[in-house]
């Protein structure tokens, strides 16, 4: 059970991580995972006084602020146009809608869980997280760093993201996916991040890729085995690291199908 003994409604980024900065105290994103942790909080800190909530289009691209929810993110058409609907693919299969209503984008990515389509997804887009007090740095980077007591502010996400898909395995619809992968092609170079191994998400690539490789099967093969081969794979309950390792090599084609069909 959740217990939280203060609730402190932030006036100010500083604030919210000079209070962040005392162990017992916890950063409020929709707080639904924290409800799953059995530590007392002593000060629950709300940033939803900070302007945090929403996505902004730029010129250039998207800056998503950390009190976003997973459905703004899912239903915003502008960052699905972008993506060839990879967003929302990536976050419709998490859980029900009320869900995703209630969790934020800062929550899901700052756990750097790894069963997150959330992390994969964005380390996919190659997208660039804002922390307080560090800067802005990208997310491959973040993803490596240890969870510490900076807060994220914004993602960022540039609107040029050339050919994108991703794809996830469950065992049954709503559960934790067992195998997550977002493919994309841009200026040539093909990347595809894997999550759900069930480590967290690492990404792969390859330069001077055309898009006339992607209707070689043998290409195909090629990248995908390369792909998984760059990452561990593990063995919990949901699935064996073999079986993991085999069906990231299927997702990963899949999507290179699906953006090879985008392009006729
Ligand atoms: C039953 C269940 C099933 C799920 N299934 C999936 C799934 O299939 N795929 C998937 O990707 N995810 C899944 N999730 C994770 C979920 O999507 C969210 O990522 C998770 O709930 C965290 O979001 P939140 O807003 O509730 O964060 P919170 O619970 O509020 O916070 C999570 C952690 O991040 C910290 N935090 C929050 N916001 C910030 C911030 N801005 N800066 C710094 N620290 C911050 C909090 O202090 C806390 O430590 C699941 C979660 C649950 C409980």
């Amino acid at each position: 059970m959740l217990t939280i003994k203060d609730y402190c409604l932030a006036e100010s980024i500083q604030q919210a991580y000079e209070l962040n900065r005392k162990k017992q105290n916890k950063i409020l994103g929709g707080g639904i995972w924290l409800k799953c942790c059995h530590f007392p909080i002593q000060t629950a800190i709300d940033l939803s006084g900070l302007g945090l909530e929403g996505i902004t289009e730029t010129e250039e691209g998207f800056e998503i602020g950390a009190m976003t929810s997973l459905r703004q993110l899912e239903t915003h058409e502008g960052l699905n146009a972008c993506t060839c609907g990879a967003v929302k693919e990536a976050l419709r299969h998490i859980v029900g809608t009320q869900f995703r209503n209630c969790a934020t984008v800062g929550g899901s990515l700052f756990g750097r869980f790894g069963f997150s389509d959330v992390l994969t997804l964005f380390l996919g887009l190659e997208a660039f997280v804002e922390l307080y007090p560090t800067g802005i740095i990208p997310i491959g980077e973040f993803a490596k760093m240890q969870p510490d007591d900076s807060i994220l502010t914004k993602i960022f996400v540039k609107k040029d993201q050339g050919k994108t898909a991703y794809l996830s395995a469950r065992n049954t619809s709503t559960d934790f996916p067992l195998a997550a992968c977002c493919v994309s092609w841009k200026e040539g170079t093909l990347t595809a991040s894997m999550g759900a191994r069930p480590a967290k998400a690492a990404a792969f690539s390859r330069e001077n890729v055309c898009l006339e490789d992607l209707e070689k099967e043998e290409f195909l093969e090629e990248f995908a085995r390369d792909a998984a081969a760059s990452v561990n794979f593990g063995s919990n309950r949901r699935a064996s690291a073999e079986y993991r390792n085999y069906v990231t090599k299927v997702l990963i084609k899949r999507c290179l199908g699906s953006i090879k069909e985008g392009d006729r």
